[in-house]
């Protein structure tokens, strides 16, 4: 496959603060980074909630994308100067797949929602498969502009991102345990975030990779580099991605909209009229491509702003709580302390407050970000580098550094309730005992 006649007699060049420049050369891509489609992701903050904690994190996901489009480009090149294919199957890189990767890279989060974790969890929806749908769907703006390529693109570039297509070296560009969409995020994350953790060099790591047979594997020689990354990657997760503050302000909002879904299901004569309009096709489970679209975090955070004002006592405060950060406390459990949570949600129940919107527990480890497993990872998953002699080992069994930290659950599991349950003031005397017991309860567990 090729876009040759739709090569741009100038590049374009967008500046990023990441990687200096993102290029392109061709009609195709830059008509899919002008669609309606990729311009509404501008509007998705790529880190949700962790922009009330890390308060530069307000990049969106557009310039994440661009930066994964771009890092592919620049291991296309790589691959085409020094692996150039011969013949069909020889393991090298067959420039013809270049089409297909930049595309896939560039659209690979197409179908992000708005605080994309949460919205997927209160309202069922899966953003790969609305990223496939948009890809494949014959009405999208960026449908009709892969079709220029050739009837059956959109659904090649659909298959890189299921994993399904056949030329292994693509689908681990774009998904694999070092791919261009990891190796954007981690550095953009920390560069707005102000953290160092996320940074690794990304020049030298790209420069090591190799395609093979079954995929992409790196030199012997850049194994400090990969490790460098390994490490940066925990680190981001540890620091910035599990941070109990913002996983407390997703609790909030997974409990605002919990309540907002509530609140249609109920319809009450004594309270408003509650018909967020852009939202019912979502609480009805009936909802189009149009639909989703319409949604972005300026959508929802204007609903909030609304609810702040509901005569429904538990929707307004969530949606104060949200709007003006102020975050559920949490306290560390294990196996141990866990039978203590009935008691202390009834303490909390017997403080006034409903304690299924203002209790929670959630363990970092089960969020969906990954950390490095090779034993329990599919084959294809695990970091390989090729000895001199042309074999491939895993990385873990060479670098001792990566041996250190792979296999092992990182993160932790917390108790989220609402701060007031510390009070040690004597005007809310009423709630005094209970706010005491659970103080005696909850105390060395590591409240943040
Ligand atoms: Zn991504």
């Amino acid at each position: 496959m090729s876009f040759n006649d739709e090569q741009l007699r100038h590049e374009k060049v967008f500046r990023d603060p990441i990687h200096g420049t993102v290029t392109v050369d061709n009609q195709i891509i830059l008509d899919l980074i002008n669609s309606p489609e990729f311009q509404r992701l501008r509007r998705v903050k790529q880190l949700g909630t962790t922009s009330l904690v890390f308060h530069g994190a307000e990049h969106s996901r557009f310039g994440h994308c661009l930066g994964v489009y771009e890092i592919t480009r620049r291991l296309c090149a790589q691959f085409e100067r020094n692996y150039p294919s011969q013949i069909d199957g020889d393991g090298l890189w067959d420039n013809n797949e270049r089409p297909v990767a930049l595309c896939a890279a560039l659209l690979h989060d197409l179908g992000h929602g708005p605080y994309s974790h949460t919205f997927e969890h209160i309202f069922k929806t899966d953003h790969e498969l609305i990223t496939r749908r948009l890809i494949t769907d014959p009405s999208t703006n960026v449908n009709k502009i892969l079709r220029r390529v050739s009837d059956e693109f959109p659904a090649q570039v659909a298959s890189v991102i299921s994993h399904e297509y056949p030329n292994k070296q693509v689908v681990s560009m774009i998904s694999s345990q070092v791919d261009a969409d990891r190796m954007d995020y981690l550095q953009r994350d920390a560069y707005y975030t102000g953290t160092n953790y996320g940074k690794f060099d990304l020049d030298r790591v790209l420069r090591v990779m190799q395609p093979t047979k079954d995929g992409i594997a790196f030199k012997m020689s850049g194994m400090h580099a990969v490790e460098d990354y390994i490490i940066s990657r925990l680190q981001m997760y540890l620091q910035v991605y599990f941070h109990p503050v913002t996983r407390s302000l997703e609790v909030i909002l997974d409990h605002l909209l919990n309540r907002a879904h509530w609140m249609c299901n109920h319809p009450d004569q004594q309270r408003e009229a509650f018909n967020p309009e852009l939202l019912m096709p979502f609480f009805r489970n009936k909802f189009n491509l149009s639909d989703y679209l319409a949604l972005d975090d300026g959508t929802l955070t204007t609903y909030f702003t609304q609810w702040k004002h509901s005569r429904d006592t538990i929707l307004a405060d969530l949606a104060h709580r949200f709007l003006d950060r102020r975050p559920l406390k949490s306290a560390e459990y294990d196996d141990q302390t866990a039978k203590l949570l009935p008691e202390l949600r009834k303490l909390i129940q017997a403080s006034g407050f409903n304690s299924a919107y203002y209790t929670a527990t959630n363990a970092s480890y089960k969020l969906p970000y990954d950390t490095y497993h090779p034993r329990t990872a599919q084959p294809q998953t695990q970091i390989e580098l090729i000895q001199p002699d042309g074999e491939l080992v895993e990385l873990s069994t060479v670098s001792t550094l990566v041996k250190s930290v792979s296999g092992k659950e990182a993160g932790d599991q917390r108790f989220f309730f609402p701060k007031e349950m510390l009070s040690t003031s004597n005007d809310l005397e009423l709630f005094a005992p209970y706010y005491e017991e659970f103080q005696s309860h909850i105390k060395n567990n590591h409240v943040c």
